[in-house]
């Protein structure tokens, strides 16, 4: 079952009571979220100072990231100081920090406001997460990147055992595997300095578990420190167990002892088993009656395969996924080369003048529903924390119109869970959408306040505006492959000659156009051709202030005009516009708000643009390695004969070759995310959502899914 994103009652709610001096204590665990007698003192000398960060800081290497991992977020007190030590620190502008934090019962935002109004030397830091914290009640993993301090926040909702389950990098111990753990990149990703954090052990047996200390383990290596208010001597054994030298010294304040220490490899090692060959390494399988507990798939991990980093990546393809992507890889310090076919950017199926920041959202815990939420939130925090709304579209609101009765139960509930946090989402009326949105509306809505409309073009000019990015137009790629080293892209410039291109990486982002690379022509890419209709404004529709969304959708005017769309034409591979489309179009308006359309000329001859939607069976994109399509068949073979069998062995992808691909009409708002998880696993940095949800995206999805349908 996913751990990302889902909806629940909101019994995992931080239960907090205020005491008498306005410091927050938890009724749930009996205990305190900070030292009575000064909080930020209590801080900053249990984990700031005693994992050494100022010093450690100071002979930081230049461009690599430095990962806190903290068990218990609370009230945020600690990464705000670890971002308060970080900016006064003179670090190269390369240098970025990765707090990690995972927290069963999340304060609401109301809470955390309450509480860290408590430290007025704070104030900005704390306002910044303040603004981009997610609704409540929220499970899973969710990244917040501040990227005016080089600062990510990945905070995950839920267990903390689980949450850092879910981020490390697996063993499969099995004696028919290799022992070496795997994740979804090829390097393995390390936390620098552990805060261990949470409420006493005496109070929060449930939390210093095994499970816990192992996932620390999985997650430690050279250089690792770790800090602790506790000296429970169980956590002290659980430390050394899993290879921490452990040191007590002076606690703060009346505490007599705290635990520091720092992790040692040969403890590590000990016991290991030798690393095989991935290649080499016979596949095993057992039926489920014989299965072990730990039964996670992992045929959608790859085996690291070496340390080295990758620097330079091409990516291919400059259309919404091809520049998010470049984006997310050069804020992570690598260098990108794109490549695209046309003359200039978002030439494509990104094209449209306006597109909706739209994910379909349901109360129900299924994958889909958890990664469009995930996804929703991920985009917005984005797309408002540069500025993207005000350079390149309108933050105006989006109105999800329930057009049907299934549709406003769930968007009821929907509303209901997320009751709290209006900002974010709430239940409109048919009146209450006229009040908002400026035009009569026969239906009550889902209205999601902080999200709306981008107009591509623009946005991806200001995506790839970095000196680490240089984008080639006019550059068709006609093949790729790999020497064992690097990978070798050859294209097709402007003056039609062959040119080549070497980098450590590939992205593919180029959409359907991925179909005609051998590497990846077995991804099932659908192509759906979409019309949209470009209306003049009349002077009742120039009324419109929010984007509606129904069967299709309308956006507030944009220079007189709006983009009404867009139709679904399966089989249908036309690019000129059709009288047809643009009547398809008027009648959904006319479903939608017949105010709208009451005094639009249908007389005259729309404007409008075709693109071909790029889809998968499954409506998940492609996100992730890409699988080498023989081996991967030959390893998982036996599914053929058992679909139910687990078989303990990695997958077989091409090394360093990615895809970002499949996401139909929802690339404003999956691509951000998507962009993000693939620029984490290529940097070798944990990523921002589970590995459970990453399997739903993986592309070698597709070959077990035929292996189990005995279709190939
Ligand atoms: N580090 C926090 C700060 O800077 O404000 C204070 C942490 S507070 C002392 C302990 C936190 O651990 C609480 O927010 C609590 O909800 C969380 N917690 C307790 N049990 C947990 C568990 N099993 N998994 C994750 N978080 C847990």
């Amino acid at each position: 079952m996913s751990t990302d994103n889902k909806t629940k009652k909101n019994s995992h709610a931080a239960q907090v009571h205020w005491d008498e001096k306005g410091l927050p204590y938890s009724t749930r665990f009996d205990d305190i979220y900070f030292s009575k007698d000064d909080g930020i003192a209590e801080s900053r000398y249990v984990f700031l100072d005693a994992n050494r960060l100022k010093e450690r800081w100071d002979q930081h290497s230049i461009d690599s990231t430095f990962s806190i991992g903290e068990t218990g977020f609370g009230t945020g007190l600690n990464f705000l100081l670890a971002w308060q030590l970080w900016n006064k620190h003179d670090h190269n502008k390369n240098a970025q920090l990765h707090f990690i934090s995972v927290e069963k019962y999340p304060l609401s935002k109301n809470d955390l406001t309450k509480a860290l109004a408590l430290w007025p030397e704070l104030s900005a830091l704390s306002q910044k997460l303040i603004n981009a914290y997610p609704p409540q009640p929220l499970q899973g993993i969710h990244r917040l990147n501040f990227y005016d301090d080089n600062i990510s926040l990945t905070l995950s909702f839920g267990d903390a055992a689980e949450g850092f389950q879910q981020l490390a990098p697996i063993s499969k111990a099995g004696p028919h595997v290799s022992s070496s753990p795997c994740a979804i990149g090829s390097l393995r990703p390390q936390i620098d300095a552990w805060f261990l954090d949470g409420f006493a052990p005496s109070k929060n047996p449930e939390m210093w578990k095994d499970a816990l200390f192992s996932a620390i383990k999985n997650l430690s290596g050279r250089s690792t420190t770790f800090a602790t208010f506790t000296a429970a001597s169980a956590v002290r054994k659980q430390l050394i167990a899993i290879g921490f030298e452990c040191q007590k010294i002076k606690g703060f304040g009346r505490k007599r002892e705290m635990l520091i220490g720092k992790f040692s490899v040969e403890e590590k090692q000990k016991g290991r088993k030798p690393e095989v060959d991935e290649q080499t390494t016979p596949t095993h399988f057992r039926d489920h009656k014989h299965q072990k507990i730990d039964a996670e798939p992992s045929w959608h991990l790859n085996r690291f395969s070496s340390n080295k980093k990758v620097e330079h990546c091409i990516v291919i393809g400059g259309g919404l996924a091809g520049c998010h992507t470049a984006f997310a890889l050069a804020k992570k310090n690598i260098r990108v080369t794109l490549l695209e076919k046309n003359n200039t950017l978002a030439m494509e199926a990104s094209g449209n003048r306006q597109g909706v920041v739209y994910a379909k959202l349901s109360p129900h815990n299924s994958p889909l529903n958890t990664f469009n939420l995930a996804a929703l939130l991920y985009a917005s925090q984005f797309y408002h924390s540069l500025g993207l709304y005000e350079k390149c579209g309108d933050a105006c609101g989006v109105l999800h119109l329930a057009i049907n009765d299934n549709l406003r139960t769930q968007y009821q509930a929907f509303c209901e869970t997320f009751r709290e946090s209006p900002d974010f989402s709430r239940w409109l009326t048919a009146e209450e959408c006229e009040a908002v949105s400026g035009v009569p509306s026969t239906f009550p809505a889902l209205y999601l306040p902080q999200t709306g409309w981008l107009s591509p073009a623009p946005l991806c000019l200001e995506l790839v505006k970095s000196e680490r990015i240089e984008v080639r137009t006019e550059s068709k790629v006609s093949g790729l492959q790999n020497d064992g080293n690097q990978w070798e892209v050859t294209y097709t410039n402007k003056a039609n000659s062959t040119e080549t291109v070497y980098a450590d990486a590939v992205v593919l982002a180029n959409a359907h156009a991925a179909s005609e690379i051998e590497q990846s022509q077995h991804l099932p890419l659908k192509k759906i051709r979409g019309q949209v209709s470009h209306i003049p404004s009349t002077t009742s529709s120039k009324e419109l202030r929010k984007v509606i969304c129904g069967d299709g959708y309308i956006s507030p005017a944009l220079n007189n005009c709006h983009s009404l769309g867009a139709t679904f034409n399966l089989h249908e591979y036309g690019t000129g516009l059709t009288a047809r489309d643009h009547r398809q179009n008027l009648d959904k308006l006319t479903s939608l708000s017949p105010a709208l359309t009451s005094n639009i000329d249908t007389s005259l001859a729309l404007d409008g643009k075709v693109g071909f939607r790029c889809t998968t069976p499954d409506y998940f994109p492609i996100v992730g390695s890409i699988a080498d399509y023989s081996s991967m068949k030959e390893r998982f073979a036996f599914y053929r004969k058992k679909a139910n069998a687990t078989i303990d062995n990695y997958g077989a992808y091409h090394h360093h070759l990615y895809a970002n691909l499949g996401h139909g009409a929802r690339g404003l708002c999956y691509i951000p995310l998507a962009s993000e998880v693939l620029a984490s696993a290529i940097a070798g940095q944990v990523l921002p959502i589970s590995r459970d949800l990453y399997r739903h995206m993986a592309p070698g999805r597709f070959i077990i899914r035929d292996l189990m349908r005995n279709k190939i």
